[in-house]
């Protein structure tokens, strides 16, 4: 609980409208998709300026804060663990511009991905950078989780894509970093520091991100496999022959019935694997690369290729993998989604030890994965409250975690650590690495009051 003194400042920072305490509020701005912890009040400032008055307060009480996007995130990142206040960035939803000649976009945190890349292909260039969840996250939450998704193997993730931001330190100072030219070398690269810093080191309230042309056309293939190994092999034969497919995710046989029941879309279910491979480019090169991906499946005994003819049918194509997460939502209580990611080559390797590891435990593991780049999801349906169920999803995420990591890999390669990681980041981040970040946080940070019981 908050003293009334402190509530009635937060109040007259940014209006009683704006400042939350009843119970209602403060639950529906406790959880993420993974958990949740109520804070002791919601702010919703609309203005860096507000931002700054919000931090200073809560740095000289020594009140801890939140960041909070459009909380979509998978691993508890936005989940005030120690109370305080929970920043909510929703208010501050403006698109500043949109520069095609200077190839550029500049905006507040609160906008939806979405939103961003309608108004930016309707000036005719293109922001790349597309999770899955790209209708309801926001642009400031994909900055402080670094988020990917699909054309992410082509185009390289949000860091990839950041000029500048305009952020706010917990002492309440203003701060800029990069800027607005494509090129820019000066000094520490703290555009890049504060990207996927989880909300842990400064408040994001501006951000410019960089802007390309746009792809003149696409083509899709979903592709079926009698074997999970063969999908697999498929992935890292494409990629290693130098084909840059701008998406190419991998689905098993468990989700491919599941989204089969469900929507009723045609597939292949006796398949085991599936591939959607899409290329993209000028017009006259997308066929020939499409036909080079439809020989690599074929060489590997892919038995049905469907390629879409039309954007409709393009689209059509996609709908499992993107509304898959609606029908594992009803499955269970909850589902998890993990992000193990490995070398490219290593992927049928990984692939081989999540099916391993299913088959030990007894329990499904739906699979899917950003496979072109290596990323695994494999996801678990369970209830947390039943004990046997909730240890083995214990023992299957430490399994693949260490899986991942024996093979070169990483524990997330999107997801973010937040509190899911948190018990298993020692498995790959050295005491002398952990030593410098907590180092840099405290130059942020000294009283640690941003996302405070998070990975520093
Ligand atoms: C169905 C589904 C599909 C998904 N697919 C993908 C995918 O393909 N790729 C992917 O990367 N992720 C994916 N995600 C995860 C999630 O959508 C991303 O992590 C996303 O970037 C989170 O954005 P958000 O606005 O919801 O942020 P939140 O979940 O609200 O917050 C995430 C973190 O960012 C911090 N934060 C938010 N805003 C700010 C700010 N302005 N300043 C400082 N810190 C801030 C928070 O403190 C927190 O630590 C998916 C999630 C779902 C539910």
């Amino acid at each position: 609980m908050l003293a009334k003194p402190i509530i009635q400042e937060l109040q007259n920072t940014v209006g009683k409208d704006r400042c939350l305490t009843a119970p209602e509020d403060l639950m529906v701005y406790s959880h993420d998709t993974y958990s949740g912890k109520k804070p002791d009040v919601v702010v919703l400032p609309a203005t860096a300026e507000e931002v700054s008055k919000i931090l200073k307060l809560a740095n000289r009480e020594r009140i801890p804060v939140t960041p909070r996007g459009s909380a979509t995130g998978l691993t508890g990142m936005c989940v005030p663990e120690h109370g305080g206040i929970v920043m909510a960035m929703s208010k501050m939803n403006k698109i500043l511009e949109v520069n095609p000649e200077d190839r550029l976009a500049v905006v507040e945190p609160g906008v939806l991905t979405n939103d961003l890349q309608v108004a930016v292909e309707a000036a005719g260039v293109f922001y790349p950078p597309d999770p899955a969840s790209q209708t309801i996250c926001q642009i400031g939450g994909n900055v402080a989780t670094n988020a990917g998704g699909p054309r992410c193997v082509k185009y390289g993730v949000t860091r990839d894509y950041l000029l500048g931001l305009e952020a706010v330190l917990p002492s309440g100072e203003v701060i800029k970093t990069g800027g607005r030219p494509i090129k820019n070398v000066t000094g520490y690269d703290v555009t890049r520091l504060l990207c996927g810093s989880e909300g842990t080191l400064a408040v994001i309230t501006k951000i410019i991100v960089k802007l390309i042309a746009k792809p003149e056309a696409r083509r899709t293939l979903l592709v079926a496999f009698r074997s999970i190994e063969d999908a697999s092999t498929t992935v890292s034969r494409i990629m290693a022959a130098g084909i840059v497919p701008r998406a190419l995710e991998l689905m098993d046989q468990h989700y491919i019935r599941l989204c089969e029941n469900m929507y009723h879309l045609g597939l292949a279910t006796e398949a085991v694997g599936m591939l959607i491979i899409e290329v993209d480019g000028f017009a006259e090169t997308v066929d020939r690369q499409a036909k080079i991906a439809k020989e690599f499946c074929e060489a590997q005994g892919a038995f049905d290729i469907k390629l879409a003819q039309t954007e409709e049918e393009s689209e059509r194509l996609w709908i499992a993998r993107k509304m898959g997460s609606v029908a594992l939502f009803r499955l269970s209580k909850t589902m998890l989604s993990e992000d193990a990611t490995v070398p490219i080559s290593k992927i049928p390797v990984m692939v081989a030890k999540i099916k391993e590891i299913e088959k030990k435990y007894k329990m499904t593991i739906f699979l899917l994965a950003h496979a072109g780049d290596g990323n695994m999801h494999p996801l678990l349906c369970y209830d947390p409250a039943n004990k046997e169920e909730a240890e083995k999803v214990e023992n299957i995420t430490r399994e693949i975690f260490e899986a991942s990591i024996a093979l070169g890999g990483t524990l997330t390669g999107e997801h973010g650590i937040g509190l899911a990681k948190k018990p298993f980041m020692h498995l790959e981040i050295s005491p002398g690495e952990l030593e410098l970040w907590k180092n840099i946080k405290k130059s942020f940070d000294p009283n640690s009051i941003m996302n405070p019981g998070k990975f520093v």
